[in-house]
């Protein structure tokens, strides 16, 4: 006789809410939409997870891959989920469930579809969730919450205008002796001290580290930020960014608590003659600002690439573009840079997707040869890309849809927007 539905074992999938860093990775990685958020935790829905492993690999952490076997009738709720602290014991039996086991056989099991370490099914994801084949080998997770390293604030700079409405910071943060290796394209969590609305401690932010893997001053064991103060939502309503304010209000000698860093796939190459095709907006300029500085200073040393360097950048107006005047510092050979202003007096407004096709021939050619797309910033602006870099294909006569799936594969198109 078959058990009844209810008592059916099946393997719920969880978030360990201890290392996820709330990233929001895995929610948009989900083609089916089966995770999902509250303001403290992103937890999977049991009735929609269908085990695909979609959201496996491109986490940054591996707090995504935990699982339990457990009676469909007991499997943990959203509403479980968004109350944890931590993933509950293995063999953990609450009052109403017969059993939930878990352990590295369900583990094993889960990833029964996932081949050398690749994903399967990575096709389905817009963005790779490979680095390049090049990239140096990413340290990560060294610090957790359990355990995060406390930085000293080295400088806190403004980078935008005094009068500009736009606040942008610049914050260098000194490891000392502490041991914190970050490659160009990570991140690293920043726990805001105190508690929220329910009393609990702050969960991490996330900030992309916005210098080269040498330090933010060469030879010291340091890291720079680059962090806009949130003083409104994305629909304009006045909230204050608790992290933002926080780090933006910082004064050297001051020390924050650090987690980190973060992220395996966002990675530059490092191979001589490949060529980075860089997309931002705002403060999506921090990874860019840091592949291009690491790539400066080998050329400063003797070491140039060969490899061309293309950047797009989005911004309200000069005043409010992060680094506008070391960019501007550029020489032409060493970066082709298209400056996209939305909101200056008397001047059309230009976003980057309309650069991009403006340059025409200069990104396909590009396109054509060993090249490494990165996009940062405003998730508003995804859309926008893929139509001018499809349009900018067909009249080249490329086959942009072929392509991206290509590079996806390859490691070779990365975006991180929010
Ligand atoms: P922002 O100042 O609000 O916008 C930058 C530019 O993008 C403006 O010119 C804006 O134009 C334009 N824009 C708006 N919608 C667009 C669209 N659909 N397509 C193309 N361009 C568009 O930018 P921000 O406040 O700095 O935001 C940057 C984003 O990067 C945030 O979402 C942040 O979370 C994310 N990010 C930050 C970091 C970091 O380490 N700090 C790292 C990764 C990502 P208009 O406003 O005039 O329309």
């Amino acid at each position: 006789m078959n058990a009844p539905e209810s008592s059916a074992l099946i393997r719920q999938h969880l978030i360990d809410p201890e290392v996820c860093i709330r990233c929001n990775t895995c929610e948009e990685t989900c083609p089916i939409d089966a995770i999902t958020h509250n303001d403290r935790n992103y937890a999977v829905n049991a009735d929609i997870c269908n085990g695909c492993n979609a959201c496996i690999a491109p986490c940054p952490t591996g707090s995504i891959d935990h699982w339990r076997a457990i009676p469909r009738s007991a499997a943990y709720s959203l509403e479980e989920q968004f109350g944890w602290d931590e993933l509950p014991q293995e063999n953990e039996a609450p009052d109403d469930s017969a059993s939930r086991a878990g352990g590295a056989a369900l583990t094993q099991e889960a990833h029964a579809d996932v081949v050398d370490g690749m994903q399967v099914n990575a096709a389905t994801s817009p963005s790779s969730t490979v680095a390049p084949w090049s990239a140096a080998h990413p340290y990560i997770n060294l610090y957790m919450l359990k355990n995060p390293v406390t930085a000293t604030v080295a400088g806190n700079y403004r980078l935008t205008a005094a009068e500009s409405e736009s606040d942008v910071h610049h914050i260098v943060l000194d490891f000392g002796t502490r041991f914190f290796p970050v490659l160009e394209g990570q991140s690293i969590g920043i726990i805001p001290p105190g508690v929220d609305a329910g009393g609990k401690p702050h969960y991490l932010r996330m900030y992309s580290v916005a210098s080269p893997r040498e330090g933010e001053r060469e030879g010291y064991n340091n890291l720079s930020l680059t962090v806009k103060r949130v003083v409104c939502d994305h629909e304009g309503r006045p909230v204050r960014g608790v992290a933002s304010n926080y780090l933006c209000d910082l004064q050297k000698g001051d020390t924050v608590q650090v987690t980190g860093p973060f992220g395996t796939s966002f990675l530059m190459p490092n191979h001589a003659g490949s060529n980075l095709l860089m997309i931002c907006t705002g403060t999506g300029s921090a990874p860019m600002r840091a592949m291009t500085e690491h790539r400066r200073r080998m050329l400063v040393k003797g070491q140039a690439m060969e490899g061309k360097l293309m950047l797009f950048f989005g911004a309200r107006k000069p005043e409010e573009l992060p680094y506008f005047g070391p960019l501007l510092k550029l020489p032409a050979e060493f970066i082709d840079m298209h400056l996209a202003f939305s909101r200056v007096e008397n001047q059309a407004r230009a976003y980057v997707q309309d650069k991009i096709r403006a340059a025409g021939t200069a990104v396909t050619d590009l396109l054509k040869g060993d090249t490494y797309i990165y996009i940062c910033g405003l998730k508003g602006m995804e859309a926008g890309v893929m139509e001018a870099l499809r349009d900018s294909c067909a009249a080249a006569g490329l086959d942009w849809p072929a392509l991206h799936g290509k590079m996806v594969g390859e490691g070779r198109f990365h975006v991180e927007t929010y």
